[in-house]
């Protein structure tokens, strides 16, 4: 094998030695497998490829310092998965199988985790599909789930530093109502229109809005919101944002540091009174913001200086990384060993 330049790594897929895979059929799930292809062979007519049935789940392993290979709330990777199958009717994988898939995955491809101190780290995927030939709209019958594995760099190539995010009025990601809270890839179809203009105008991403009142901050591209003002850390409370865990737990050390937390509706009009606003999820953590553009009322938002992120976005990210590597102590129980 090539050496991997672990430093160098991009945030994009690298080939591994194997997958694991689940199907399920007749009402039940089959026996885990091992398989050495990165291709796998679906009925064209799956629910999937048609009716969007898929969800995914997206964690990560990280070698500590002691060498052992760490996951870090793999649990709540499990049930957000069952959360969302049973939002687009898919059968739930069970808990057991998850954190079986998941850990062989991990262990059978040991040589690509990348080593402590190189800002690089194992991503874990998770995919449930539709599968067999349906051609009406309605739940398949069968189902396949795997989890696959690549080493991936830091999410963004400059390191923790600040990005530039536009507003969008023009685009939607979810309806109050609608898959906003399932990890489902629709959400993501919904999302490359806009995503695709923020780069054009030199943005990092776009600001979604609430749907029904445009009025509300929803969700920062593929990550949660969260801005920071009087020692009280803020993110919003919305129907249509994906739970993350990433969020989850910076909201639990920011208490921990003695801040206070609200998760309540966040106006765009209230951009105007955080000291350090960001976005959060398990590819980069926290992503700190520089410049907010708001398109529609000709305004813009700035936060920190020198370019520097905000010392608080910097404490919970350096709080959590290093919960994550094992260099924090693990006060609640956030950390599985797998080997
Ligand atoms: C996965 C995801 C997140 C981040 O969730 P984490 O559990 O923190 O990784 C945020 N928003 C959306 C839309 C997502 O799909």
């Amino acid at each position: 094998m090539t050496q991997i330049d672990w430093k160098n790594l991009p945030f994009a897929y690298l080939p591994t030695d194997c997958n694991v895979q689940c199907n399920y059929k007749n009402g039940a799930w089959g026996d885990i497998r091992v398989s050495e292809s990165e291709y796998i062979t679906i009925h064209m007519a799956s629910t999937c490829l048609h009716y969007g049935q898929e969800v995914f789940e997206g964690l990560k392993a990280y070698t500590g310092a002691d060498g052992k290979i760490r996951l870090f709330r793999w649990e709540e990777n499990s049930k957000r998965m069952s959360n969302s199958a049973k939002g687009v009717l898919m059968p739930e994988v069970p808990r057991e199988l998850f954190r079986e898939a998941v850990y062989q995955a991990v262990l059978r491809n040991k040589r690509f985790i990348p080593p402590y101190g190189t800002g690089a780290t194992l991503y874990i995927r998770p995919l449930l599909i539709g599968l067999g030939p349906e051609v009406g709209v309605k739940a398949a019958r069968e189902y396949l789930f795997m989890v696959f594995v690549t080493p991936v760099g830091p999410y963004f190539k400059t390191g923790f530093a600040p990005v530039d995010m536009m507003i969008t009025y023009k685009y939607d990601r979810a309806a109050p109502l609608g898959t906003g809270s399932y990890k489902v890839g629709g959400n993501y179809a919904a999302s490359l229109l806009s995503l695709k203009e923020a780069h054009e105008t030199g943005f990092s991403t776009t600001l979604f809005l609430d749907a029904k009142h445009k009025k509300y901050i929803d969700e920062a591209g593929p990550a949660n919101f969260f801005g920071i003002k009087n020692q009280t850390y803020i993110t919003p409370d919305s129907k249509s944002i994906l739970p993350s865990i990433t969020n989850m737990s910076l909201m639990q050390l920011a208490e921990d540091m003695g801040l206070k937390v609200e998760r309540r509706p966040v106006p765009v009009d209230e951009l105007s009174t955080f000291e350090e606003v960001g976005a959060c999820g398990t590819a980069a953590v926290i992503t700190p913001i520089r410049k907010i553009v708001d398109p529609e009322h000709n305004r813009i938002f700035e936060y920190g200086s020198d370019n520097q992120p905000g010392p608080i976005s910097t404490r919970l990210y350096q709080h959590l990384t290093a919960i994550q590597t094992g260099d924090s102590a693990d006060k609640h129980g956030w950390i599985s060993f797998v080997e």
